[in-house]
């Protein structure tokens, strides 16, 4: 690492998110310059596939979209910012809230704007807690999410979040979040144990966990349609259809995270489509804006909108907002995004390359180490096992995902390790011949790194 290099610089001045330090400061930063479409150049020159665009986000890639510069700098000259606080409005902002309307299950609802994944599902939990204040039931405030899910690493998105690394060391999670048992067949299913079985068997343990606690003590239930960076977790098929009446019946809130499963990637344009979901809000950031710039939305449905308005007189304006609320350069953003999906039929284009992105993931299931390999739509993860019959996994302290990550770049490949799962989510305009030369890559990488892990 050269004195004075970006690396160099970046080692002394940066505190990066999710980075072991120690290991930042010893080997530096891969410093990424220039895209263009799924790939990215470093500074060095050297072109990467970027196979998870980015953080499961960058849905048209990492550059060549002339529209979306356009759209962008048109408002910037326009009306670079203004706000959405006490009765003000910009065109951006209610153009999207409108659009998005049209686009959810929720006839007449409303949308919230945020800036990032994890401020969404505060606003969603936030919301939660002030429509049961508003209709009398103080105590009705907890909120059950998943074991492994990823919702975000605010205070509250953290509690959500079912993994330990993200409350061990801040004291986490609060009070009001309760976990229920993680989808995850391959892992969690008794020996035997179907899918549907374990399905079964899921759904009535969270109604234990419903009414062990109390029914009037819970708010809310929040899911991700697939699990995303706790593992790339595909729920069995009739997962939801089980758990749905269950939360009904109990009058508890379905909160659907479309972060990463929003705008394409499951092979429709939400995940609760392909899980025939009925939620009662939804959070989406992400690929709302191809994440070309940073916004989220919380929707909700009419019923809830017409709680909170009809007793705002009473419990007062709901005191909740980001000065970039709806920021409108980033609602242009998101505007001209959403109408690329729709011009391009992007659906259509994910559904046709997803049955070779699939067929070529599960063909790795051949390979000595590997244990599963699941997905969905543009979604895959490839999980390494030490041991494939018992599906004994690697020493964590070995860092096997992470091996294969480092490995990968070495391949022009940038995936990423969840674990010793490795997942895939490339942009959504990947053609089939880019699908070709990222499991050519893929391939060469196991090539090298198999006889790592027999050594
Ligand atoms: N929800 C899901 C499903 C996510 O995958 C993420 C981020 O990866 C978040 C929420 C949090 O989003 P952000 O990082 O924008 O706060």
């Amino acid at each position: 690492i050269h004195a004075n290099s970006t690396q160099a610089r970046d080692i002394a001045h940066a505190l990066h998110p999710y980075t072991n330090l120690k290991l930042h400061e010893r080997i530096g930063p891969t410093v990424i310059s220039s895209g263009r479409g799924i790939y990215v150049r470093d500074d060095e020159g050297r072109d990467y596939i970027e196979a998870v665009a980015g953080l499961w986000s960058a849905s048209l890639g990492f550059g060549g979209e002339e529209s979306m510069v356009e759209a962008i700098t048109a408002q910037l000259r326009k009306l670079p910012f203004y706000h959405l606080f006490a009765h003000k409005a910009h065109e951006p902002g209610t153009d999207l809230a409108e659009k998005l309307i049209k686009m959810l299950p929720l006839p007449n609802g409303r949308v919230f704007f945020n800036n990032s994944g994890s401020e969404a599902n505060d606003t969603a939990i936030k919301l939660a807690w002030y429509y049961n204040n508003a209709l009398g039931r103080p105590r009705k405030k907890k909120i059950i999410a998943q074991m492994k899910a990823y919702h975000g690493v605010t205070i509250a998105a953290a509690s959500l979040t079912g993994l330990t690394r993200n409350h061990l060391d801040f004291d986490l999670p609060m009070a009001s979040v309760r976990h229920c048992d993680c989808p995850h067949h391959y892992r969690f299913a008794k020996e035997g144990e179907s899918e549907e079985a374990f399905a079964t068997r899921l759904a009535e343990q969270l109604e234990n966990l419903i009414l062990r606690e109390g029914a009037d003590t819970i708010a809310a239930f929040i899911a991700e349609p697939v699990l995303g960076a706790g593992g790339l977790i595909v729920p069995p098929k009739t997962y939801f259809d089980k758990i749905q009446p269950i939360l009904k019946r109990h009058d508890i809130l379905f909160i659907a995270d479309e972060v990463i499963c929003g705008f394409g990637r499951t092979g429709n344009m939400f995940g609760f489509e392909t899980f025939n979901i009925q939620p009662d809000m939804v959070t989406m950031a992400k690929a709302l804006s191809a994440s070309y710039l940073p916004i989220s939305a919380t929707a909700i449905s009419e019923p809830i909108y017409e709680v909170l308005r009809d007793n705002s007189a009473r419990i007062g304006s709901f005191a909740h907002g980001y000065t970039y609320s709806g920021h409108p350069v980033c609602a242009a953003a998101a505007l001209e995004a959403l109408r690329i999906y729709e011009t391009r039929n992007i659906v259509g284009h994910v559904q046709k390359v997803a049955k070779p992105f699939l067929a070529k993931a599960r063909a790795l299931l051949d390979l000595p180490f590997v244990g599963e390999v699941r997905g969905i739509g543009l979604l895959a993860g490839v999980e390494l096992v030490r041991d494939k019959k018992s599906k004994a996994s690697f020493e964590p302290a070995r860092g096997v995902g992470m091996m294969f990550q480092t490995e990968a770049q070495k391949h022009g490949l940038i995936v990423r390790a969840l674990g010793d799962t490795i997942a895939l989510s490339p942009p959504l305009i990947i053609t089939g011949e880019e699908i070709d030369d990222m499991y050519l890559r893929l391939g060469r990488t196991f090539d090298a790194f198999i006889p790592q892990l027999n050594a």
